[in-house]
């Protein structure tokens, strides 16, 4: 090669492996996720072969949480971070002292000191915002009373840790003698602290003024490419700032970003800017984790590692579901965040590396923290699945809504995909008791809207399982209301093959949507710019 590009190469090496790993998982059926982790053990320097610099791929992975916690922020109100403060920040500050006594005990068994046992528990009580906020999305949980706690949960774990990254050096000063005084120790804490207070209150209070204003203006400008840009700048310019003038996290800083930006009309037009950078670069975090792994310490320390994961995944989730019981919530709710912080990730990673830089933890707990990363990180969709079912399908399955007369079981029905813009209007000119099953993966828009005489069923129509909640070997007809003319593709092939005499009626807005929409078997594809075009065109021949 003529010149020296280690970010070019190691952004490339990270995503195609990422690619090709993540294809294999997915024909082989298993979560993508593990694809992606396996990429990283490849171009790690624990293989043979090419090795992408972990230094960069660990930053790269960083704008990865900027974005998807800017993302978390924009569906999020302070009042929604509020409503779960109850439980958020008690249940998190019992989970961590948990964990991290239980992270101590092992580390005293083992013959580490006690200080390296703390930092040991400490890093393993904290979950990974990246692996949480991917097992909520794929369920589109991020906003339901579960989702908001977890979040919630999060953003306590993550001030804890901007608390403990400050505070370790001095506590290893004060290890090591280097300082005797005590309260240099509580000082620092204190600052800390006033730092967080006053870079939330800056965000509250000018931010909350000044950001929303400024998208306002570059919206009304007309420039997708300025407001593409804009959308950006907020998201990783605050998070940036936040990190480097208040010693917040990068991700804390972020969500205050997109939460100040959350209640403005643009917010929605603001989340689907950052979505394909945000996929990419959660991608590789992956492959960042996936570098760290050594294989050796499966063979140097399989107990401790035994030990380590037991702690992660049942310890951690263990205190988790037993306090969020214990506040009252439901058994579902308890399951769903006991689960999405049953893994330890980008966090642990920080504490560990830091922890052995100034010699307060050994060299083997460091390695035990990133293959227990790994491997919760591995066995996530696995306990996601089975403490909360399958990914597409969320937990209260079919709902129905206020319909006496509607039969629990109807049979030559019409099921309606898509409860939008079109789906609602269709629903509104036929509805009738039993007629329709309307399929949607929105909780929010079944809840609104007047959807008297249906039966709702929250999930993925995408997903076999969820067509066969909606009964469809017995109905009629499926009318494919959703704008994406090749999911629906795929929705009518899992369709047809539970049900060959299904009429099918579908939705497309281009040409090639609706050659392949016919070819897989619909009978009629209504295409929506046509649609407009004709009836344009009858409006001026009529004047
Ligand atoms: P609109 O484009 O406004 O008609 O909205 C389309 C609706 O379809 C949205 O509410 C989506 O949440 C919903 N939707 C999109 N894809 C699916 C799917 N695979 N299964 C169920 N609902 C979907």
């Amino acid at each position: 090669m003529p010149h020296h590009t280690p970010l070019i190469a190691t952004i490339v090496a990270g995503l195609v492996i990422a690619f090709i790993m993540g294809a294999l998982a997915h024909r082989l059926r298993v979560s993508p996720v593990a694809g992606y982790l396996f990429a990283g053990v490849i171009i790690g320097p624990f293989t043979p072969g090419y090795v992408a610099d972990a230094d960069l791929a660990t930053e790269l992975a960083e704008i990865g949480v900027i974005l998807l916690m800017f993302g978390v922020g924009l569906h999020f109100s302070l009042k929604d971070l509020l409503s779960v403060r109850r439980i958020a920040v008690p249940g998190a500050l019992a989970q961590i002292a948990g964990a991290t006594a239980l992270g101590l005990g092992l580390a005293l068994i083992l013959g580490w000191s006690v200080v390296a046992g703390l930092v040991f528990g400490l890093a393993l009580s904290v979950a990974s915002t990246v692996v949480l906020l991917r097992a909520l999305q794929a369920r589109d949980a991020v906003k339901t009373e579960r989702g908001k706690i977890a979040v919630g949960w999060l953003i306590v774990e993550d001030l804890a840790m901007v608390l403990a990254l400050v505070m370790l050096p001095v506590i290893a000063d004060l290890v090591n003698g280097a300082v005797s005084d005590g309260s240099a120790v509580a000082r620092l804490l204190f600052v800390t602290l006033l730092k967080v207070a006053g870079f939330i209150a800056l965000m509250l209070i000018v931010g909350k003024r000044l950001i929303p204003a400024g998208l306002h203006w570059v919206a009304h400008t007309g420039s997708r490419e300025l407001f593409r840009l804009a959308v950006l700048s907020i998201a990783l310019g605050v998070a940036f700032g936040a990190a480097s003038l208040f010693d917040v996290s990068f991700a804390l800083g972020a969500f205050f970003a997109g939460m100040i930006l959350g209640e403005s009309q643009l917010s929605r037009r603001a989340a689907e800017e950052t979505l394909p950078l945000r996929d990419a670069f959660a991608v590789l975090f992956f492959v960042s984790v996936g570098m760290l792994f050594d294989p050796a310490v499966v063979v140097e320390q399989p107990w401790p590692l035994v030990a380590t994961v037991a702690i992660i995944i049942f310890g951690k989730s263990l205190i988790a579901y037993l306090i969020v019981r214990a506040f009252g919530h439901p058994n579902e709710t308890a399951l769903t965040v006991s689960a999405s912080l049953a893994q330890i990730g980008e966090f642990s990673f920080i504490l560990a590396g830091l922890g052995t830089g100034l010699g307060i933890l050994p060299p083997e707990a460091r390695d035990l923290i990133l293959a227990g990363a790994i491997l919760s990180i591995l066995a996530n969709p696995f306990i996601f699945s089975l403490a909360v079912g399958r990914a597409p399908v969320r937990g209260s399955g079919v709902r129905e809504v206020a319909a006496p007369a509607t039969p629990a079981s109807p049979t030559g029905h019409t099921i309606l995909v898509g409860f939008g813009r079109v789906g609602r209007l269709i629903a509104a000119a036929h509805s009738g008791p039993g007629k329709f099953v309307v399929i949607e993966t929105r909780t929010e828009r079944t809840e609104d809207g007047e959807p008297r005489g249906l039966i709702f069923i929250e999930g993925n129509a995408a997903d076999p399982a969820v067509l066969e909640q909606a009964d469809i070997e017995q109905a009629a007809r499926l009318l494919l209301a959703i704008p994406g003319g090749f999911e629906a593709g795929a929705i009518a092939q899992n369709a047809l093959a539970l049900n060959p005499a299904i009429q099918i009626i579908a939705r497309a807005h281009s040409d090639d949507e609706v050659a392949y929409l016919k070819k897989l078997g619909a009978d009629h594809v209504i295409m929506g710019e046509r649609e407009i075009a004709a009836r344009m065109v009858s409006l001026l021949e009529a004047t």
